[in-house]
């Protein structure tokens, strides 16, 4: 099934896989006829080009949409809105948390893993990482989740939060 780690003997071979939808994808949306629509209900957390999960939320820090979180899509890079202050998992926002493994003021410096946050969700016990242009105006979502491994392996060691982010690229034994 997809996002599974498949078997041992292939896993050499999967990221170059991943690697080729996500090329086939990036050239297939933009001859899509119109932008699909906003999916709705339980599909808003959903890639509205593809049907993938998000693999990071991304906030905007440009005058225009300031503060506005996109999700992005791991296989395509499609980008689309959700609510800032809601778990993109379970639609909650009591027991959001944010945790990084920079303290904040550390957190500026270009490249600097601690620019990512996990968005933790203490309603589900899931956690999406989210990354700020307002910290790293270069932020880019799969290759920043890919660079900020160490956040999954801490949270992953705490046993508090499972990740949801969905990186093709990343093959994560379950
Ligand atoms: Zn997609
Ligand atoms: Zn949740």
């Amino acid at each position: 099934m997809a996002g599974e780690a498949g078997e041992p003997d292939m896993r050499g071979l999967m990221p170059l896989v991943a690697a080729a939808l996500q090329v086939a994808w990036l050239r297939l949306v933009p001859t899509l006829p119109h932008a699909p629509k906003r999916p709705q209900g339980e599909l808003r957390a959903l890639c509205p080009c593809c049907g993938s999960p998000p693999v990071a939320s991304l906030v905007e820090s440009d005058p225009q949409s300031s503060g506005v979180r996109y999700l992005q899509c791991g296989l395509c890079a499609t980008q689309w809105y959700f609510e800032r202050s809601l778990c993109t998992l379970c639609e909650q926002s009591g027991k959001l948390d944010y945790l990084s493994l920079a303290p904040e003021a550390d957190a500026a410096a270009v490249g600097d893993p601690g620019v990512a946050q996990a968005e933790a969700c203490g309603d589900c016990g899931g956690y999406l990482k989210l990354f700020s242009r307002a910290l790293d105006a270069d932020a880019e979502p799969l290759a920043d989740d890919l660079a900020s491994l160490a956040l999954d392996l801490l949270l992953g060691e705490e046993e508090r939060y499972r990740r949801s982010g969905y990186n093709p690229l990343l093959i994560v034994e379950g």
